[in-house]
């Protein structure tokens, strides 16, 4: 249930709310926005019901929300869309974040190149995978700590915020050192501890919808994170498991317009993990920016032959100029502009 405060409701008013909630053990999330306060309810449903908060001192409405997610819910923003504010970039509201790098950091030679050309042509910020979640125990499982001090240096060099993935919890300190979002990758959707974990920290979140995943347990997922207070959560398309065998996963374009209806958070398209395949990455990500979607996670290498994981998907560095020339004319045409500085 979400309370709506009057415009002109007191601090006190606010609070007396908030206790009022928490008295039948539910939990009271307040949402400030620049004229109302909404206050949600989350907790055992009969009791939210019985607590006679209509025509409470400072309430001017209460409204049910009938979705399982709630504070991911459209609703609970009065069908408003989130605009995050994450290292003086702005995504959501029209403004389209063009995340790019390399699917993996190899070396600090491989990193800087990748790094400087998708800040050359026009990125929002660099990604790169210092822990890896690959199939096979065998292969290579990223620099670990290593990949993280350089990307550090990336950043350093290039300024851009730092997009890289938390696979297990016990590496959450180490990672806030760098990420400017942290990644869940798809893998670790429904890996709930860890995103309670990442819920605690204030930190914004990329949160991959796993493949196998209904639009609504991405988005309860979504609500793990931010039912600990975390409200930059960002969801992720990257493609799911159908029938068609041609290519690596199927990009469900659709759940960009089903997700943007069903909740105010930004949505980002991930087109290289979906397709594993160069060729399809700029068609995809054309019909990403048509479909309405804040913005992209893609993987440039500054020479994809010698990548060491996901080359064939990897955008070449001196060719990425091109793809955001057309990527940028198709997200203008919805009315997002590719957020920078
Ligand atoms: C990635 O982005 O590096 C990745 C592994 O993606 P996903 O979790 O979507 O497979
Ligand atoms: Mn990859």
């Amino acid at each position: 249930m979400m309370i709506v405060m009057k415009e002109e409701a007191t601090p006190e008013q606010i609070d007396s709310v908030v206790k009022r909630v928490e008295s039948v053990g539910a939990l009271a999330h307040v949402s400030e926005g620049e004229v109302l306060t909404v206050i949600g309810a989350i907790g055992d449903r009969e009791k939210i019901a019985n607590l006679d908060l209509d025509g409470r001192e400072g309430v001017d409405r209460v409204v049910p929300i009938s979705k399982p997610y709630k504070l991911a819910s459209s609703q609970f923003k009065h069908g408003e869309a989130s605009t995050l504010e994450i290292s003086g970039r702005l995504v959501g509201g029209g403004n389209f974040c063009l995340m790019a790098g390399p699917c993996t950091v190899e070396s600090r030679g491989q990193l800087l190149a990748s790094a400087e050309a998708v800040k050359d042509a026009g990125a929002s910020m660099l990604r790169g995978g210092a822990y890896k979640p690959r199939t096979s125990p065998y292969s290579f499982q990223g620099l670990g700590s290593e990949g993280l001090r350089l990307l550090a240096e990336a950043k350093q060099e290039t300024g851009l915020p730092i997009v890289t993935e938390l696979m297990d919890a016990r590496d959450l300190e180490l990672v806030l050192e760098v990420a400017d979002v942290i990644q869940v990758g798809a893998r670790n959707m429904q890996n709930y501890a860890l995103l309670a974990e990442i819920g605690r920290s204030d930190r914004p979140a990329l949160l991959k919808r796993g493949p196998s995943a209904t639009i609504d347990e991405l988005l309860m997922a979504a609500e793990y994170i931010l039912k600990e207070g975390n409200e930059n959560v960002m969801l992720c398309e990257r493609g799911i498991r159908t029938f068609e065998p041609a290519v690596r996963f199927t990009l469900d374009i659709m759940a960009v317009p089903v997700l943007k209806s069903l909740s105010h958070l930004p949505v980002i398209v991930d087109p290289s993990h979906a397709a594993g395949r160069r060729d399809l990455v700029l068609p995809l990500s054309l019909a990403a920016a048509a479909a309405g979607a804040d913005g992209v996670i893609v993987e440039v290498h500054d020479n994809p032959d010698e990548a060491i994981c996901d080359g064939p998907q990897a955008i070449p560095a001196d060719e990425f100029d091109d793809y955001v020339r057309q990527v940028r004319a198709v997200a203008s045409i919805v009315g997002n502009e590719i957020s920078a500085l």
